[in-house]
């Protein structure tokens, strides 16, 4: 087995944009002020990238009224630019070896109670079976830091997911390549790569990361995402991991990052994440930085109106009723039926996939990264999202039809969502009902699609629509996507 990473291939451009100080300045010197709001406020309502200076303004606005204002603001703004659709996905640990030591992580490398492992191309090919099984049609594939987890080790994996089932789109998270190794991952055909930065601040990403492993070098893992568009992987997902500083300053930070890559590539981040710090085995988190859960409503709120064209995924780390109040306020992606143990989809048993749909999976902190809050079964999110009057939607349309990175920007184009993101939601769903729902579910799941083909404006797309409805439910043909 191999012990060193390879060494690192210089980045061409790579800048530090963020300057902590200029940051700190905007959360300390940024005062109340309501007609500013409001002005900005108006601007994202354009669907217009706000300034960080822009973002501090809002995250200054502590009154309830201005409060109450951002909060509506994000409501609609979700609704204009996504609707009513929410995009389901499921992770797929694949390895959980790493050379790194972060703080705040359950696979850090001092952790001797850890059970590592990888997941071979049987045990992969098991745990796509269960996730199609019920339902899914897009993962992420999750992998520790490692010398044995290079560029082939991910494209190997993804092409055996690819090759394992129905999965029509394959995101990844993992450390950060050098150009070649991205072309190189890129050959499996991924959908986003996905990097959190963890903390854009300094001294605290310094503090969480020894300098002498690899993730301790700042700058390598600042420039990760730019270096992915370089190579030619259009869709980037950024993320800070909320809880190792303040969440103002990396609110900002994701929003300086989200500028910087639009500036730099004339394309933004396809994503944002914010996931919280959650228990992981061995880890104390310092309580000056713990988000509480309304200033976390808040900065989602906020994250929405200042990126208005960017995704934003909240995963099952936080618990049901956070995540379906955030579902209004912005998010755009949730995971659900989520099983963050390696090999823990398929070793629950999956012959009885149907009697799972109900069953609460509890993580063992020995084989998972960290502790999930939100174990709802797939079936069941699908139905909360229902009740709430959204299209679970299982699209992975646009990557396949090559709308990605400067073209998936034109999501915004008025007619967008009608045309296509409306129909790929309402086909998907239609295929899981017939495929994977309770008698029950699909009843309901039926009537919200009827209203939702009914209130399509434009008469041709409405009979396009039903007619592949028709297909799906009555000719039992998959995938028709526009
Ligand atoms: N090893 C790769 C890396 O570090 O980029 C893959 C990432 S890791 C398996 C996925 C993400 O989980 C990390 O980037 C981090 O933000 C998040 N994470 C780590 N520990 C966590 C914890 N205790 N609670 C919540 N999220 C955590
Ligand atoms: Fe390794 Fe990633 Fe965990 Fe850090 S966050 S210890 S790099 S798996």
């Amino acid at each position: 087995m191999t012990t060193a990473l390879p060494d690192l291939t210089p980045s061409t451009g790579a800048t530090d944009f963020i300057d902590d100080a200029r940051i700190e300045a905007l959360i300390a010197a940024t005062p109340e002020d309501p007609v500013r709001v409001r002005e900005i406020i108006a601007k994202a309502m354009a669907k217009i990238p706000l300034l960080p200076e822009e973002t501090a303004a809002l995250i200054a606005a502590r009154s309830p009224d201005l409060h109450g204002e951002i909060l509506a603001a994000a409501r609609q703004l979700k609704k204009d630019v996504y609707g009513n659709r929410i995009v389901l996905f499921a992770p797929l640990y694949i390895g959980n070896r790493c050379v790194n030591d972060c703080s705040y992580c359950g696979f850090r490398s001092s952790n001797q109670d850890a059970i590592r492992r990888e997941l071979d191309s049987a045990t992969i090919q098991k745990q796509v079976q269960a996730l199609t099984g019920r339902g899914h049609k897009r993962l992420i594939l999750v992998f520790g830091e490692h010398p044995d987890y290079g560029p082939e080790f991910i494209r190997d994996s993804v092409k055996t997911v690819y090759a394992a089932g129905d999965i029509r789109r394959v995101n990844v998270n993992a450390a950060p390549l050098d150009v070649e190794g991205y072309k190189i991952v890129a050959e499996a055909g991924i959908g986003t790569y996905q990097i959190f930065h963890e903390t854009y601040h300094h001294d605290a990403y310094a503090k969480a990361h020894p300098r002498k492993t690899r993730k301790g070098d700042y700058l390598w893992r600042l420039d990760g995402p730019s270096r992915a568009m370089q190579a030619g992987i259009d869709d980037v997902g950024i993320g800070a991991l909320f809880g190792l500083a303040d969440w103002r300053f990396e609110t900002i930070s994701l929003v300086t990052h989200a500028r910087h890559l639009f500036e730099r590539h004339g394309v933004g981040p396809h994503t944002i994440s914010f996931p919280r710090l959650r228990p992981a085995q061995g880890v104390v988190a310092d309580p000056r930085f713990t988000v509480s859960d309304e200033d976390f409503i808040r900065l989602v709120a906020i994250l929405r109106l200042s990126v208005p064209y960017t995704g934003m995924i909240c995963t099952a780390r936080e618990p049901a009723w956070i995540r379906d109040a955030l579902i209004g306020l912005g998010v755009s992606q949730v995971d659900a039926g989520t099983n963050i143990d390696l090999g823990g989809y398929s070793e629950q048993g999956d012959a009885t996939v149907v009697e799972q749909r109900t069953v609460h999976h509890h993580t063992d902190l020995k084989k998972a990264q960290f502790e999930l809050a939100d174990t709802r079964s797939v079936e069941e999110m699908v139905e909360r999202l229902v009740d709430g009057g959204q299209i679970p939607s299982f699209c992975t349309a646009c990557y396949r039809a090559g709308r990605t990175g400067e073209v998936f920007m034109e999501y915004a184009v008025p007619g967008f969502i009608e045309k296509l993101c409306t129909p790929n939601a309402l086909t998907t769903f239609q295929e899981y009902l017939c495929d994977h729902a309770s008698p029950a579910l699909k009843a309901k799941g039926e009537t919200l699609i009827r209203s939702q083909v009914a209130g399509i404006a434009d008469e041709k797309i409405r009979h396009m629509v039903a007619e592949r409805l028709q297909r799906i439910a009555k000719g039992g043909e998959r995938d028709l996507y526009v």
